[in-house]
C-alpha cells in the first residue's frame, strides 16, 4: 500500500486531477470533506461528534479527524481496495501531519510522496470569480476562459446561467490567503524531509496531468510511458 499527497489551492484543478490519477492508477482517494459527508450520512458517531462540535462553533479536534481518517483505511482494507491512496485535504495543519505519520506506520503504508499544484493567485482568482453554470443542463462556464456565445445564456439551451455570488474577489484573495497561510507549514514539512515535488498548474488539465505522472510514474514503480 503506498500514499500520495496532494495539495493545491482553491481554483487549481485539484479534484480534476486526483480524479484522472485514481483512474490511472486504480488507487482510492480519500478527500477529508466527502469521507466527513459520507461517515454522517451513515450516522457515523466520530462523524456526528465532529457535527455536534463543528454547530457549536468549536474546531474539530485533530485526533477526531484522525480517528475518522483511520476508519476509511481499515473500511478500503476490508474491502480489498489496499494497493494505494490519495489524500486530498489531509493533512490540514502541522499537528495532523503527525498524526498521519502514525497512522501511515500503523497501517503500514509507504508515503510515496507529496505533490503541491502551484498556480499564481491571480489566475485563480479569474478562474474562481468567472465560475457560472445553467441551471437547466449543468455546463458549466467562465465567463474568462470558457465565456458562452452569448453573454449570460446557455449555449445548448438559452438558459440564464447561475454565477455564484459568493465567488466575488475579495472573498476569493481570502480563501486564497487562509490556504497559504494553513497550508504552507504542513508543505514545508515535507520539503524539509525531500518528499515535496513542486508542479506548476497554471496551464491545462492534460499538460499538469503529464507533468504529474511524469513524476508520480516513476513512485508507483510505473513506467510505461
Ligand atoms: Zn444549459
Amino acid at each position: 500500500m503506498q500514499a500520495l499527497i496532494l495539495f493545491g489551492p482553491p481554483g487549481s484543478g485539484k479534484g480534476t486531477q486526483a480524479a484522472r490519477l485514481v483512474e490511472r492508477y486504480g488507487w482510492a482517494h480519500l478527500a477529508t470533506g466527502d469521507m466527513f459527508r459520507e461517515a454522517l450520512s451513515r450516522n457515523d458517531p466520530v462523524a456526528v461528534e465532529a457535527q455536534d462540535l463543528m454547530k457549536a462553533g468549536r474546531l474539530v479536534p485533530d485526533e477526531l479527524v484522525g480517528r475518522m481518517v483511520r476508519a476509511k483505511l481499515q473500511q478500503l482494507k476490508n474491502e480489498g481496495r489496499w494497493d494505494g491512496i490519495i489524500f486530498d485535504g489531509y493533512p490540514r495543519n502541522v499537528a495532523q501531519v503527525g498524526h498521519l505519520d502514525a497512522i501511515l506506520t500503523e497501517c503500514g503504508i509507504a508515503l510515496a510522496g507529496v505533490v503541491a499544484l502551484e498556480v499564481e493567485d491571480e489566475l485563480l482568482v479569474k478562474r474562481l470569480a468567472g465560475r457560472c453554470s445553467c441551471p437547466t443542463c449543468g455546463k458549466t462556464y467562465n465567463i474568462h476562459f470558457d465565456p458562452p456565445r452569448t453573454a449570460g445564456r446557455c449555449d445548448t439551451d438559452g438558459s440564464t446561467l447561475v454565477c455564484r455570488l459568493d465567488d466575488n474577489e475579495q472573498t476569493i484573495r481570502e480563501r486564497l490567503r487562509v490556504y497559504r497561510e494553513q497550508t504552507r507549514p504542513v508543505i514545508e514539512v515535507y520539503r524539509g524531509r525531500g518528499q515535496l515535488a513542486v508542479v506548476p498548474g497554471s496551464d491545462g488539465p492534460q499538460p499538469v496531468f503529464e507533468r504529474l505522472t511524469a513524476i508520480v510514474d516513476p513512485w508507483t514503480g510505473r513506467h510505461d510511458r
